[in-house]
């Protein structure tokens, strides 16, 4: 049987099981700060923790933590994007991003992605397996322990479907945002999907204050399924619907993610037909000129169109931000980098 995996385990759990190990329960909320608040990335650094206390929980715990298989930083604009090894020898990518307001990290939820979306990298191999609450939390401590700074902000965004792997994402977001973990404000966290109904109907019900961004692409059901296979499952309409219902539930802002998309999304009437989708909601519309990939033939909307396609929403009163193109130059896009590195591996 696979040991319990202690980084994954609420401040409670892990006190029964110290408890369970003959162990006073103030070692729990001790070996709880060094995980979480100090971001250990081994028993050997938690200097009060007797050693024989660490040696049980070698025995009883798995310990997991990521090892740095690749860094690479943008010349442009110090974005840095991580290849993280797993223990099983799964690879996945996390992005460090500096903004005047603070640290922006992007994460990971899956080892690839079983959602198939045309445009996206991550996607292109399928789904390997889901990330442990653990493994999600451990790209924000390894990179915050490597670059010595403080993270203000998480978007999962990475690779992966967060919705498809909920549980472990919802536990990942109550250890986050635990005032005796690392307290970041949920406020500070956002989660991004291609749509799935039903998960995002159950997050609502959840009440907290995360954001949700959806991945929208387009306006209208025919173009959505050219680009997003879950679009054949859910439509557009119940897509919107589940949006309000987060909105009516948690009072927070809605993203909708727009990947502009050469000839295919991005026409005059693609923006008034998106206006259309979008009146009476609360939102801001996040525009994002799709990164081609290679595997792909698509290309980006130039320049002019996408201020073009703005100005139009804009007049129409609906909030609008481009995405600031980071790390472009660093296979900054959803699953570049990994899809990288194991095709150098295989010699492609
Ligand atoms: N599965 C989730 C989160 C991961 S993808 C989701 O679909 O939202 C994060 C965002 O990046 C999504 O909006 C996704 O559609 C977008 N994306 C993926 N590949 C891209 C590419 N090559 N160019 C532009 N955006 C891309």
């Amino acid at each position: 049987m696979d040991k319990t995996d202690i980084k994954s385990l609420t401040l409670e759990e892990l006190t029964q099981e110290i408890k369970g190990l003959g162990e006073p329960a103030f070692r729990a909320k001790q070996l709880y700060e060094w995980m979480h608040v100090r971001m250990a990335g081994d028993y050997d650094d938690m200097s009060n923790i007797p050693k024989a206390l660490k040696e049980k929980c070698r025995e009883h715990f798995e310990y997991t933590s990521l090892k740095q298989v690749r860094m690479q930083e943008s010349a442009l604009d110090g974005t840095r994007k991580f290849l993280f090894g797993l223990a099983d020898g799964n690879v996945i990518e996390s992005v460090w991003m500096e903004y005047r307001f603070g640290i922006s990290v992007c994460i990971s939820s899956q080892v690839g992605c079983r959602m198939g979306c045309r445009f996206c990298a991550s996607t292109l191999d399928g789904l390997e397996r889901n990330l442990r609450p653990s493994e999600m939390l451990d790209q924000i401590y390894a990179m915050s322990r490597i670059l010595g700074k403080k993270v203000s902000r998480v978007v999962v965004m990475g690779s992966g479907e967060p919705m498809d792997n909920y549980d472990n994402l919802l536990r990942f977001i109550q250890l986050l945002t635990d005032e005796n973990g690392l307290n970041m404000g949920q406020r500070n966290l956002t989660v991004s999907t291609c749509g799935i109904v039903p998960r995002i109907r159950q997050l609502a019900e959840q009440h907290l204050q995360i954001n949700l961004a959806l991945s929208l692409h387009a306006s209208n059901d025919a173009k959505r399924k050219q680009l997003m296979p879950i679009a054949n499952e859910y439509s557009l309409s119940e897509v919107m619907d589940a949006c309000r219902y987060y909105f009516e539930q948690t009072g927070r802002q809605l993203t909708f993610e727009y990947a502009l998309v050469g000839g295919v999304n991005d026409t005059e009437e693609d923006a008034a037909q998106l206006i259309h989708l979008l009146k009476d909601i609360n939102c801001v519309v996040n525009l994002i000129p799709v990164n081609p990939i290679k595997e792909r033939n698509y290309t980006e909307t130039g320049h002019s169109q996408v201020v073009a396609f703005k100005n139009k929403l804009e007049k129409s009163r609906i909030n609008v931000t481009i995405r600031r193109e980071m790390g472009r130059d660093i296979d900054g896009a959803c699953g570049q980098l990994r899809r990288r590195h194991l095709n150098e591996q295989v010699g492609n």
